[in-house]
């Protein structure tokens, strides 16, 4: 029997491992932490009974990659899809509000809402084709082209200094600046401009689901579907050379090309090596977990039902603290992503008390302990917030990459998101998963089509070994049995 090895238990490790078992491998998986998962672990953060998301909480891909569609994740665990996929809310009690409804969303959005409506309403009808051009090589043929135009002239819009021709009012501006903002690059960018618009396609379209028991539940649907064809996960293993690692036919690396660099050493061709050295790492982020005693006293009611709340303010005031990120500061009043899971899931804390996710950008490798700007931000929009707090766990830059060497500096990306490396990811190559070295890919977020818990780049690298080394075409099958 044919076998392989897997470096990594993340999702993208995993995703990749349940494909080559599917397709009749002995795989085996090698995860150097003391439980599987990577960057979707659940663990008890704060106090006994509190399950805090330690990377990745909200996952609006879960419904729209394809990966995931195959594997029939929906049909495997329970998920939880918030009316509101996200919110922001701005000084004086006022918020923008995105509901699944993109009608009611820009009905509530006043003098913008039609702005709004005809900016989103192209991408929404058509959201599983944004999901297939964006979740794919970007080298690749798109299948169609009036998607990827609709969406790269909407992407060009709002991604260059034009981005507030088309509105009004300060509301709808600091919804689509909210989520372009994940990408941790200068605003506006075209690529921050690009993965807002798909992100807030999701949102009107499948939601934005929360899995039922934390993101660990999708580690574990990955798991036992590996194990129920005749694979394994190894804990406690960290590879540090891949001459250590037993002979196999594919070898997966779920980790970033820099680690790839200190397992093989100088066994690579210069060429290939030196255009892993030129990938670039972007900024990082602190994060900050809670235990409460009652909800976050949002001032708009509404924000309660959100699944996501940017925090912030305006699209001027997440630009200012984005571009502060970018020039190496601290802002003082820094854009935080929030989430209350526990509103959605009460698994997730005893009754009546709370966890609260959240976390902020920072400049890369900073060690800046962000508990108090991250509290102040929240009191700002929500007062009062700082009386619920039982307990934190706050993870600087510095402490995210020491957990999890894929995020080097704390760039939760593995690599910026930026518009060079959504088409070099990471290097400039129609597979870029392929590495010189015969039956060895790379698998990880590093890897087109880039971050997010997706599953797209594993099974990509996977389907890529298999045609590769055994001239097995189709994908295998994923379906739940
Ligand atoms: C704070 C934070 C918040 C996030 N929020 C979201 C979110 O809400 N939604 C979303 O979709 N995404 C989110 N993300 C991003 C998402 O978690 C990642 O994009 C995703 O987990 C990448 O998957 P991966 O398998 O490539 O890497 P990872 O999930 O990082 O997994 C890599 C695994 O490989 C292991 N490993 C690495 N090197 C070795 C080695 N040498 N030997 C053995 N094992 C090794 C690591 O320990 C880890 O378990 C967030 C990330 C962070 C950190």
């Amino acid at each position: 029997m044919d076998t392989a090895v897997v470096v990594g238990a993340g999702p993208n490790g995993l995703a990749g491992a349940v494909t080559l078992a599917r397709a009749g491998l002995r795989v085996r998986v090698y995860e150097r932490a003391d439980q599987p998962g990577g960057g979707a672990a659940t663990r008890q953060l704060t106090l006994p009974g509190f399950h805090h998301d330690v990377c990745s909480a909200v996952h609006p891909m879960a419904f729209e990659s394809r990966f995931f569609r195959e594997f029939g994740l929906r049909d495997r665990i329970r998920f939880v899809t918030p009316e509101v996929s996200f919110a922001q809310p701005l000084d004086g009690g006022r918020a923008g509000i995105a509901y699944r409804d993109l009608d009611r969303t820009s009905d509530e959005l006043g003098i913008d809402g039609r702005a709004y409506e005809r900016l989103l309403r192209p991408l929404v009808e058509r959201a599983s084709d944004v999901a297939g051009f964006t979740g794919s090589s970007l080298l690749r043929l798109p299948d169609s082209l009036g998607t990827p135009l609709a969406f790269g002239l909407r992407s060009l819009e709002q991604g260059t200094p034009m981005w507030n021709a088309r509105f009004r009012g300060d509301v709808a501006p600091a919804l689509l600046t909210g989520v372009a903002a994940h990408t941790i690059l200068a605003q506006p960018s075209i690529a921050g401009a690009g993965a807002g618009l798909a992100l807030t396609t999701y949102a009107h379209a499948q939601g934005w689901p929360i899995p039922v028991g934390g993101s660990q539940s999708i580690i574990t649907a990955l798991i036992d579907d590996l194990r129920a064809h005749g694979g394994e996960v190894i804990l406690d293993h960290d590879v540090t050379d891949l001459a250590d690692l037993p002979a196999a036919t594919v070898t997966l690396l779920d980790v970033t090309p820099r680690a790839f660099l200190g397992l093989v050493g100088r066994r690579l061709p210069t060429r290939y090596r030196r255009a892993l050295q030129r990938f670039r790492y972007g900024g990082g982020v602190a994060k900050v977990d809670f235990a409460l005693n009652g909800p976050v006293p949002w001032r708009h009611p509404e924000l309660a039902r959100a699944g996501t709340v940017h925090v912030g303010g305006t699209r001027a005031e997440v630009a200012a603290a984005e571009n502060e990120v970018n020039r190496g500061r601290l802002p003082e009043r820094p854009y935080v992503l929030v989430s209350q899971p526990s509103t959605f899931d009460a698994t997730r804390a005893p009754d009546g008390k709370h966890t609260l996710w959240t976390y902020t950008h920072v400049p890369a490798r900073s060690d800046a302990d962000r508990r108090e700007a991250v509290i102040a931000q929240i009191e700002r929009f929500a007062p009062g917030f700082r009386d619920t707090i039982l307990a934190t766990h706050s993870r600087s830059a510095v402490e995210v990459e020491r957990h999890n060497p894929n995020y080097p500096g704390g760039d939760i990306a593995a690599g910026a998101p930026n518009l060079w490396q959504l088409f070099a990811r990471p290097t400039f190559s129609a597979e870029p998963w392929r590495t010189p070295i015969p039956g060895v890919y790379l698998a990880s977020a590093s890897t087109a089509p880039g971050p997010g818990v997706t599953g797209l780049p594993g099974w990509f690298a996977a389907r890529t070994a298999l045609r590769r080394e055994f001239g097995i075409a189709a994908a295998p099958d994923l379906a739940p049995h």
